[in-house]
């Protein structure tokens, strides 16, 4: 018996699918895209994962060895395609989810049709809707303004003059891309000093003593974090980036970003000069940015690595689970309210352990919530336009 609906088939929809078959629990998951995975595929050619393959796997199916270290995009979509094909039944394709609404059994709208279901769990992810800050004169710049989610090769960009906008994992992400294999100048803009974690130290991955350490005080973990960072990049303080103030756990578990990697290739490139640095974007003009210091940078394309919002304010807005970032509650007492009642979350924490780790052991725990969790009826569609 269908007794669960899963909104979203990227890897925390899939993840928790196949949990739920393994528990015996019959699930649909719902995808707006045509293909699993879709993110992934879309992301940029030379994408790596920041966290390393063994640690990134999901439950009950390990990333073949040949991946190496650090999976490329590439490989990565095609891993998640092999996760999907044992739930393919399952799964459904170009089927938008428009609202969940409230009840016992709850109903999910969608542009196919609805479904009601005992249980409902969200899996749409932390970077569902891109987000462009709204800088006056953006109508008025000439040049190309793309957000990081839309970057995806070096090449349109050669011999340009580029600002990247926030130093934080896409930003330095993108801009190690560029300076590895194109001409032209690279700006990054500002606006908080950014904390660096490289991948590895010593052949270590760091990821490992994140996981090691995750029940640390946050003081402890920041000043292990502070170390690391003085280990592989020095002192910041002396680079126009600028010493950050917060530690990367605090900041993290404040604003939810991440520190961004840096593998010896960015931060060196700023010491050289071979990347400038400016202030924060505040407003565009016909040839480029304006920063906060009043100072005009021509550019001719920015690339905005400003960050997401999940994009949830339409399906969940109405039921007042989403906080002020429009982030579901994935720990804690209310997380465990609304679980009770039949709705679950996977994949919105994106702890330093590594957002694909964590999402495994929530997918897992959510299928056993579930199964544990009495059955009032099975999921059915009501209607169909
Ligand atoms: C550039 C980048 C690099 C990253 N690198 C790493 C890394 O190295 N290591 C790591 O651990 N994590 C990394 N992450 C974070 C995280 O692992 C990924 O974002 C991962 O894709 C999250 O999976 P997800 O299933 O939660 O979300 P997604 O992959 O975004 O999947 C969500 C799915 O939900 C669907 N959906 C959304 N809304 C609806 C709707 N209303 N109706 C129907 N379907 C809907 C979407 O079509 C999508 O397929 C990275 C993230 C980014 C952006």
């Amino acid at each position: 018996m269908t007794n669960t609906v899963v909104i979203g088939a990227g890897v925390a929809g899939l993840a928790v699918t196949r949990c739920l078959r393994d528990n015996g629990v019959e699930a649909i998951a719902l995808d707006e895209n045509a293909e699993v995975g879709h993110s992934w595929a879309s992301r940029y050619d030379n994408l790596r994962l920041n966290s390393v393959r063994w640690l990134s796997h999901m439950p009950g199916q390990p990333m073949p060895k040949r991946y190496g270290r650090w999976v490329g995009r590439d490989d990565l979509v095609e891993y998640v395609n092999s996760y999907a094909a044992p739930i393919r039944d399952q799964v459904r394709t170009g089927v938008k989810v428009l609202r969940v609404e409230r009840g016992s059994p709850w109903r999910v709208v969608t542009d196919q049709g609805d479904f009601e279901a005992a249980h409902v769990v969200v899996a749409t992810g932390l970077y569902g809707k891109p987000v462009i800050p709204d800088w006056p004169g953006r109508d008025d710049y000439r040049g190309e303004l793309l957000h990081a989610a839309d970057y995806r090769r070096t090449e349109p960009f050669e011999g340009k003059r580029v600002l990247v906008v926030g130093p934080g994992v896409s930003g330095v992400d993108i801009a190690v891309d560029l300076l590895s294999r194109r001409t032209g100048e690279l700006v990054v803009a500002v606006r908080t000093p950014p904390n660096f974690l490289p991948r590895e130290l010593y052949n270590i991955p760091l990821q490992g003593l994140s996981v090691t350490n995750r029940h640390a005080p946050t003081a402890v973990q920041d000043l292990g974090g502070r170390l690391i960072q003085w280990l592989s990049v020095g002192d910041l303080g002396d680079t126009p980036l600028g010493r950050p103030t917060e530690g990367m756990f605090s900041r993290l578990k404040r604003t939810g970003v991440n520190p961004a990697v840096d593998d010896g290739v960015f931060v060196p490139a700023v010491r050289a000069g071979r990347v400038g640095v400016v202030d924060e974007v505040v407003e565009l003009y016909d040839r480029g940015v304006v920063t906060k210091s009043g100072r005009q940078v021509e550019a001719d394309a920015v690339i905005a690595a400003t960050g997401y919002r999940t994009g949830l304010a339409d399906v969940l807005g109405q039921l007042g689970v989403l906080d002020d970032r429009g982030v579901p509650p994935q720990y804690g007492k209310e997380n465990q309210h609304w679980a009770d009642q039949g709705l679950h979350f996977v994949g919105f924490a994106s702890p330093l352990t590594g957002h694909l780790r964590e999402i495994g052991l929530i997918a897992r725990k959510t299928a056993k919530r579930i199964k544990r969790a009495p059955v009032p009826g099975a999921s059915r569609v009501v209607s169909t336009p």
